[in-house]
């Protein structure tokens, strides 16, 4: 099945995102990568700060080569059919089941300056899935309840007007790697959070790289094991290097279980040098020759544009607009 997967450019791309995300992204036939631009905006934001963010998290799903294939690497704000079929879609959403979200509930609902878009989401992320036809979305627990009122609003679509949309199924991916703040091992490592010394960036060099595993904090006691309640620290390090090595936790903390935690950190520090460095190198590759990013971005999102354009149409001229096909 072809993957359908957004990532937000809310901030700088971090080890983190590699581990739990990107690097398990794959290409295929059919399969599209999109930077959620439209989608960082719900919440406060900074010009600049978004520009550097959408060309950096663009810029690494080229480095993978999720373009090649016949998959589509593009900007979500450089293909209009997402904000179109979202208006289309808001009108057919109710306030009731809106209001019942409960990530809306919690962040947004008592707070009169919150934006009507961060109410109104997750309507851009229905239109996101449906104009693709996705029939599996792999999202985490959280994002859950926004597929299941895609697949009502796809319903509901379809029982008025005839088989527009293919109704999706959220996949909930095998719990995989959680990777914690180095400074703070007891919170999740994330691109939004202001935490320099306990966040790895992909793009970081490799001596900052280093500096920064090696101020990992640790645990009391000296010995390598992986126990998360009581070595959070050593455990998300234990994490990190089996998240890239492919050898397991255990394997590593069976080699390093009395080397100390200095060796231990050095070791891991080089497993994140080395295991990053091909798609460090690439991305600041692109990010140095900004014409390549974009022919790549231009292509993705003409094509992104042919493949969601039947899809308006097909609802446009349902729903009564007469010149839509
Ligand atoms: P934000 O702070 O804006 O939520 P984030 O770093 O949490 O940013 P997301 O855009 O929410 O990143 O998620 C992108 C992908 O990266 C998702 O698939 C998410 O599960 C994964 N991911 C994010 N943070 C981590 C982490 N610390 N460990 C493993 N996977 C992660
Ligand atoms: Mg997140």
């Amino acid at each position: 099945m072809p993957q359908l997967s957004f990532i937000k450019p809310t901030g700088r791309v971090t080890l983190g995102n590699y581990i739990g995300a990107l690097r398990h992204w794959k290409p295929s036939a059919g399969s599209v990568f999109a930077v959620a631009d439209l989608h960082a905006i719900t919440v406060a934001w900074a010009p600049d700060k978004l520009r550097e963010s959408i060309l950096e998290v663009a810029a690494v799903l080229a480095a993978l080569d999720l373009h090649s294939e016949g998959g589509l690497v593009f900007l979500q704000s450089g293909v209009p059919t997402h904000s179109e079929m979202a208006w289309l879609l808001e009108c057919m959403a109710r306030m009731g089941e809106m209001s019942r979200m409960t990530q809306f509930k919690a962040a947004g609902r008592n707070d009169g300056s919150v934006s009507v878009g961060f109410f109104a989401y997750p309507i851009l992320m229905a239109a996101d899935i449906l104009l693709y036809d996705a029939e599996g979305v792999p999202v985490g627990e959280d994002q859950k309840q926004h597929v299941e009122l895609t697949r009502d609003l796809a319903l509901r679509v379809n029982n008025l007007y005839g088989p527009i949309f293919t109704v999706p199924e959220p996949v909930i991916p095998a719990v995989g790697a959680r990777i914690m703040s180095l400074k703070t091992p007891t919170a999740k490592m994330s691109k939004s959070q202001d935490d320099p010394d306990g966040t790895v960036l992909l793009l970081d060099g490799a001596d900052e790289i280093r500096r920064k595993v090696l101020g990992a904090v640790t645990d009391s006691g000296r010995e390598v094991y992986f126990d998360p309640e009581e070595k959070p620290g050593i455990s998300n390090l234990l994490e990190i290097a089996a998240g890239l090595s492919g050898e397991s936790r255990e394997a590593w903390a069976e080699r390093y279980r009395t080397a100390g935690y200095g060796t231990f950190k050095r070791a891991v520090a080089e497993v994140v040098v080395e295991e990053t460095s091909v798609v460090r190198t690439r991305t600041t590759a692109l990010l140095d020759h900004p014409e390549e990013l974009n022919a790549i971005l231009r292509d993705g999102q003409e094509r992104a544009l042919v493949r969601s354009s039947p899809k308006v149409r097909a609802l446009k001229n349902a729903i009564g607009y007469p010149l839509a096909d």
